[in-house]
Order: structure tokens, then sequence, then C-alpha cells
């Protein structure tokens, strides 16, 4: 229509395929799957049950086990993520089954975001720019703060403006670069302690990395003052996909039931109503996840989920279902 500006995606659901690893090719396990062009996958494999399965796959990007972390941020969620410079609140996810590349893949991510973001600020001296960053954890429910060594869970509120604030979580003012690598060497310490007293914690939590950036020009021209912009970005490294997968809900077995994720079960639900442009009901406030995420899922946010997988032929399970998570989100 005249006038109206062209819309960028408001959620860009990719795929990335990681190498065969060493084990896998020790036991001749090699890849049911060819990335046929850069937004499109085959699968080669066989299997029994081959005519009940989709052999062709199409998403905005589909990158290759040859694709670097560098060409999977600049195709896949350089453009979500710097949205935050204009003011507009983004989410980054890793999605995808344990060993993956979740987490391979978002530590890349989150460092060429933050890399971008600062030339940007040096490339605008005209602007004053405040950078915040916090870092949580949600296990079993339970919101951790990474950048305290206090394990007490927080609590979610309610704000009137702000929306559900994660109460006394820690919200560092960024000196600079250094700073955020020094918070991150925090976080990453703060995970471990609760992986070695934990097991699988790894698995079934998911981190929420957030820089939020506000900016305003250092001296108003005579054009009002309504300049600041405020927003920020989510990096998300889910916890394992299979954590919300059918053999999982179906509770083979009882003790299995505590393997479902609630948060990552709400999350696919939240996506898939939010890909269908719907406006009714969606369920934010079921998850933790969902509520922290909530101003920045929807609405004029922006989305990027990049959905790992491994190609190996044992997989094949749960690379079916991190497919169908990704056509769902499409
Ligand atoms: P997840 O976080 O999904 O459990 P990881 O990111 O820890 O998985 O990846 C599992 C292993 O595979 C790690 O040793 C990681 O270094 C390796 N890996 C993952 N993706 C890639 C990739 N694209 N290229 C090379 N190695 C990878
Ligand atoms: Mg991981």
């Amino acid at each position: 229509m005249a006038g109206e500006e062209e819309r960028p995606e408001r959620i860009v659901v990719s795929v990335r395929m990681r190498p065969v690893n060493a084990r896998e090719a020790e036991r001749g396990d090699g890849s049911d799957w060819e990335c046929t062009g850069p937004t499109t996958l085959m699968f080669r494999g066989a299997i029994p049950e081959r005519a009940m399965f989709p052999a062709s796959y199409s998403y905005d990007r589909v990158f290759s086990h040859e694709c670097s972390t560098r060409q999977v941020y600049d195709e896949g969620a350089r453009q979500v993520a710097l949205s935050v410079l204009s003011g507009i609140n983004s989410s980054i996810f890793a999605y995808g089954q344990t060993s993956s590349g979740k987490t391979y893949t978002m530590v890349g991510i989150t460092e060429y975001s933050m890399s971008d973001i600062y030339s940007y600020m040096e490339k605008h001296p005209e602007r004053e720019f405040i950078l915040k960053f916090s870092a949580m954890e949600i296990y079993n429910e339970a919101v951790r703060d990474l950048l305290s060594p206090d394990a007490t869970p927080l609590r979610l509120l309610d704000d009137p403006e702000k929306g559900t604030v994660v109460e006394k979580l820690t919200e560092e003012t960024l000196r600079d670069k250094g700073h955020l690598l020094e918070l991150l060497a925090v976080c990453e310490a703060q995970r471990q302690i609760g992986e070695t007293a934990l097991n699988e914690a790894s698995s079934r939590s998911h981190q929420i990395l957030r820089l939020t950036v506000e900016s305003s020009p250092k001296q108003f021209l005579g054009r009002g003052n309504s300049s600041t912009l405020l927003a920020c970005v989510n990096f998300v490294d889910l916890a394992g996909s299979e954590r919300a997968s059918q053999t999982a809900s179906a509770g083979m077995r009882l003790k299995e039931g505590s393997h479902i994720n609630r948060s990552l079960l709400t999350l696919g639900k939240v996506i898939r109503q939010l890909s269908k442009g719907r406006n009714g009901h969606i369920p934010y406030r079921d998850s933790k996840l969902t509520r922290i995420l909530q101003s920045s899922l929807g609405g004029n946010a922006r989305t990027a989920i990049i959905c790992t997988m491994s190609p190996a032929h044992c997989h094949i399970e749960q690379s079916r279902n991190t497919l169908l998570f990704a056509n769902c989100a499409k």
C-alpha cells in the first residue's frame, strides 16, 4: 500500500545443523540430512516409516554444518538483536535437544551482538547510551539471579507500568566491554555451581541474558524531547527440547513426568499463537519463562528462533520434534 513502510518479519526461524561429532563418526552414525539451499533441508535417511515422514523442509534460513556462528548471527539473528538500538524489544532463542549446539550458538551470538552494539555507540557520539545487564536462570520454575551468589528463588511481580518484573534481580550498569566480559564470567561460574549440585541442570534449565539499552541525544536541538529510546534484548539458551517432547509428555514411565518442562511447553504454545497472528488469548502467564519475556515476545517485539539439530541418525526422533517446533513457529 502507498506510504506503508516495509515491515521486517516479527519471528525469524532458522535451523542450524551441527557437524557429526567424533563419537557419532566412530560408530558410523552419519548424517541423515542435506541442506539443499539457504532455506531448505532434505531428509535423506532410510527409515521404515519413511512414508510418514516429510522429506523436505523450508525455513527463513537453514545453516549447514559448514556454516560458522558468524554466519548464523549475520543472517539469522543480527537484525533482531540490533532492533534494541531503535527502542524495540527482542528475544533470541536457541531451541533444540541437549548436545545439539544451543550453547555453542548462543555464546557466539551474544558476543557478536554486544560487539555490534558497542560499535554503533562509537559511531553515534551525539547520543548518550546507558547499558544495563542482568542474567537469570529458570530451573524447575524457580528463577535464580546469575549475578548474585544468593541462590534464593526470585519472585515475579506485576508492575502496572513495566509489566512483569523479577524482584531483586541484579542489574549492573556497564562501564565498558571489559566489564561485560567480567559479568559473563560471573554468570558462567554461578551456572556451574548449580550444575554440580543438580544433575543434568543444563539440560533442564533456561538461561536468559538481558541487555537493556537506553539512549537519548546529548543535547536537545530544539525539537522536543521525546527522543529517548529504551528497550532490551534477551539471549535465551533454552532447556533441552527433549523436555517438551511427545515421549516425555506421554508419560512412558511415571517418574518421567518430572522431565516435562513447563516453561518450554508454554513457550511453544505462545510462539505458535503468535506466529498464527492470532489476537486471542496467549498463555504468557502459564510459565515463568513466558512471563519474564512477555514484553519481548509478540506485540511490537522481534523474535529470532534458532533451532539446533544433530545430524546423527540416532537422534532422528528428537530432530523430527525440533523441526515440528520450527514449522509451528513459522
Ligand atoms: P547444547 O547446549 O545444545 O546442549 P552444546 O552447545 O553444548 O549443546 O554443543 C554440544 C557439543 O557440540 C559441544 O562440545 C560443542 O562445542 C559442539 N558443537 C555444537 N555445535 C557445533 C558446531 N556448529 N560446530 C562445531 N562444534 C559444535
Ligand atoms: Mg547447553
